[in-house]
């Protein structure tokens, strides 16, 4: 069907069966959501404000119990109730879309503080790591800087910094650029690139179409609580199925 299907035998990075999510007893988020995500690929959510991209990302993350269906991380059910939840989101890089960053600390300790609790890292070990992620990102002399002396893009980075200082296996991205002044995107969308460069295995929500066509390997469009249409760039922007995601698309792009 397209490029980024799992090949035979390859597992999943990622794996959402027939996923339930519902908030009290009217609000029926997800319905049946059902997602592959290869290793070293990256997945752009699309849909309108509401159709769920956030919701699914939380659950994958488990900050959300699923009714129904079940969530694979590396092959491993961890909708399990026996998973350890902790050791799940351990392996998980997330970034929202802002508010990212602890005010309180420097940007070096925001980035040290799980490797060091979480993780157990000594906390030179932590420190060289985090210098060198902020070097890579282009935040080399920002380390002793507190967020707010920092440009949101550059705290932006500085989140996608946190994330990567765990080594996660999977990195959730929500509309990481949506709080941010349009001249501020660019280099924020500079670092997913990078990261897509080096084989990370990305899942982002995000109102960036450009962007999406850009970098994806695979767009999903989540509608009436389901991926309604799922693909590659090219089929979903170029040649959409459903009349629902080419009215989407026309409202837009
Ligand atoms: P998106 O990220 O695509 O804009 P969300 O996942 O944030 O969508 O929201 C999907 C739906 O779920 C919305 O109707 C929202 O109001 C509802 N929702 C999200 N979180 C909660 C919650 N904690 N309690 C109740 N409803 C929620
Ligand atoms: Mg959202």
């Amino acid at each position: 069907m397209t490029i980024t299907e799992t090949a035979p035998g390859a597992t999943p990075v990622l794996r959402l069966d027939s996923v339930r999510k519902t908030f009290g007893r009217d609000t029926l988020v997800l319905r049946d959501v059902s997602l592959d995500v290869a290793p070293h690929t990256v997945t752009a959510l699309i849909g309108t404000s509401g159709s769920g991209k956030s919701t699914l990302l939380r659950c994958a993350n488990l900050l959300e119990d699923i009714d129904d269906g079940a969530i694979f991380l590396d092959g491993e059910e961890i909708t399990d109730p026996r998973t350890d939840a902790d050791a799940v989101r351990r392996r998980i890089g997330v970034v929202f879309q802002a508010y990212n960053l602890f005010p309180h600390m420097s940007v070096l300790d925001n980035i040290t503080l799980a490797p060091r609790r979480v993780h157990g890292v000594a906390k030179k070990e932590a420190e060289a790591r985090a210098r060198e992620l902020l070097e890579r990102l282009g935040l080399g002399g920002k380390a002793g800087d507190y967020p707010d002396r920092l440009s949101g893009g550059q705290q932006q980075r500085a989140a996608i910094v946190r994330a990567l200082a765990v080594r996660p296996r999977l990195l959730l991205l929500d509309e990481i650029t949506a709080a941010l002044d349009p001249e501020l995107v660019g280099e924020v969308l500079g670092v997913v690139r990078d990261l897509k460069e080096e084989g990370m295995t990305m899942i982002l929500a995000t109102h960036e179409m450009g962007f999406a066509r850009d970098v994806a390997d695979q767009i999903c469009f989540l509608d009436g609580g389901v991926v309604l249409e799922r693909g590659t760039p090219a089929d979903v922007f170029g040649d959409p199925r459903h009349e629902r995601t080419r009215r989407f698309l026309s409202r837009i792009t």
